[in-house]
């Protein structure tokens, strides 16, 4: 009754047909009913669906899509038997073309409702010409369904229930039979499998890393022990896969959704695996963020080094560097490169992969970049030419950015992986002096919402 008052045009639990003409930014369908919006998940724009309200609120609803009427011309046959289900893939429904577009749109939507950005240039979304099998790193948690059966997948949408996932689509082949020897090896020595909720038992995640070019492989188990029962036999039968390079263990025994713990154990092999982009080699650990597809990043670095343009005499900044990527693959076209990034093995694997490839022009600092910046700034009086800035989703800090506005450099690249933050932060920028002058979506994460950017800024203030 309450809610009839309110003006609400549709009841909970009853169906409704109605066309979907929008995507919401974490890839629900949306439509109207009498100018009411509902959101259903796995609906896409065109498409003519039946519908069951599930829940209203006085401005909008959820729905569940209960049938496709009329599907839209975007819609495709999800390669996936787990799609819909599985909380990795929320867009394999939808063509890949649409896909991209839809990331463009989510960049521009971003720039205008949380920037005030209107009058830029955002470019076509730089999209994969094969869009599976991309991801070098995979973490798969690993927990008992109610019949104590083991299950090792992905979490479901919203939630820590495991999907059992026999294959992935956008995951290397590879980690096929790195799982069927984990499962094998869990059987023969009994390991123990941990419950979130009784905080007890050993294996709560596997994580594998794998060289693109390199191929080379890198295991590790996530443990809540310091130890497995029966190590060498799970060393015996991964060791037999070819290009096996690093097997660990980690232990997490922290009541936390963080998978990682911080100490490692090197089982087998070495600490470290090796992979290349374009000519530089880059030695990644297991803590250390390193890109997680290698055809897009090459992509992604290319379009960075155009957009600073080399003319050998420049000084760039690379903040929040992570193993030292980006300005390891510029510093062979510039003068000097200059690295700050918070995790201390991250930097010890920035300098040791600036020596492998012989690269003598590049410095590395560990710290938070909000400080580290401005301190150098005010007591060095540093030179920057060019600062690229690619920090993780929650963006730049305030202090970082004020310090960027003083700096005064002649271009500022942010790469960002949310647009959200990266709308907030480029309207700050351009408040203090600095232009846009292209905004170019790249996708990183083909058939997830997420998308990666690079904006190219300018200076125009002296
Ligand atoms: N440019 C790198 C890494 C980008 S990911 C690449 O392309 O591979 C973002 C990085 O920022 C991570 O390595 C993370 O550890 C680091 N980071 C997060 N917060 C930071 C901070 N406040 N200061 C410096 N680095 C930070």
């Amino acid at each position: 009754m309450k809610k009839e008052k309110l003006g609400i045009p549709v009841r909970k639990n009853e169906e409704y047909t109605m066309t979907i003409d929008d995507i919401s930014t974490s890839g629900e369908g949306i439509g109207k009913i009498k100018g009411y919006t509902l959101f259903l998940k796995g609906a896409l724009p065109g498409d003519e669906i039946l519908v069951k309200v599930l829940k209203t609120t006085k401005k909008y609803g959820f729905g569940k899509l209960i049938k496709i009427l009329k599907p839209s011309s975007s819609r495709v046959e999800p390669i996936c038997p787990i799609a819909g289900r599985c909380g990795g893939c929320q867009l394999l429904h939808y063509k890949y073309d649409s896909q991209l577009e839809y990331k463009r749109n989510k960049v521009k939507n971003a720039l205008e409702r949380i920037g005030g950005i209107t009058d830029v240039e955002v470019k076509e979304t730089i999209g994969m010409e094969e869009p599976y099998y991309y991801r070098n790193k995979v973490q798969y948690p690993v927990g008992l369904d109610k019949d104590k059966k083991v299950q090792i997948g992905f979490y479901a949408i919203r939630s820590h229930t495991i999907v059992e996932s026999k294959t992935c689509y956008i995951q290397n082949k590879f980690n096929d039979s790195i799982i069927q020897k984990i499962k094998e090896y869990i059987d023969e020595s009994r390991l123990s499998i941990y419950s979130e909720q009784a905080h007890q038992g050993l294996l709560r995640h596997i994580v594998t890393r794998i060289g693109y070019y390199t191929k080379e492989i890198m295991v590790c188990l996530v443990v809540n022990g310091e130890s497995i029962p029966n190590e060498s036999l799970l060393v015996e039968k991964l060791r037999t896969i070819p290009h096996m390079k690093s097997i660990l263990l980690n232990t997490n025994k922290k009541k936390s959704n963080v998978i990682l713990g911080e100490d490692i154990k090197c089982l087998w092999g070495k600490e470290t695996i090796t992979d290349d982009i374009g000519d530089i080699k880059y030695k990644i650990s297991l803590l250390s963020f390193y890109q997680v597809n290698p055809i897009q990043t090459k992509k992604l670095y290319d379009k960075v080094l155009e957009y600073v343009n080399p003319r050998g005499n420049e000084t760039i900044w690379d903040i929040y560097c992570g193993i030292g990527t980006i300005g390891l693959y510029l510093a062979r076209h510039v003068k000097q490169i200059y690295g700050i990034e918070i995790i201390p093995q991250a930097i010890e694997d920035a300098k040791e992969n600036a020596r492998i490839n012989h690269i003598k022009n590049a410095e590395f600092y560990v710290g938070k970049a909000e400080e580290i910046l401005p301190k150098k700034h005010e007591k060095e009086n540093i030179k920057a030419d060019i600062i690229i800035i690619d920090p993780p989703r929650k963006g730049c800090d305030q202090a970082l950015l004020e310090t960027l506005i003083q700096i005064k450099a002649k271009k500022i690249i942010y790469v960002s992986c949310d647009p959200a933050t990266l709308a907030r932060d480029l309207k700050i920028l351009t408040n203090g002096g600095y232009a846009i002058v292209v905004i170019q979506p790249l996708d990183m994460f083909a058939h997830s919402v997420h998308v990666e950017t690079v904006a190219l800024m300018s200076r125009t203030e002296k």
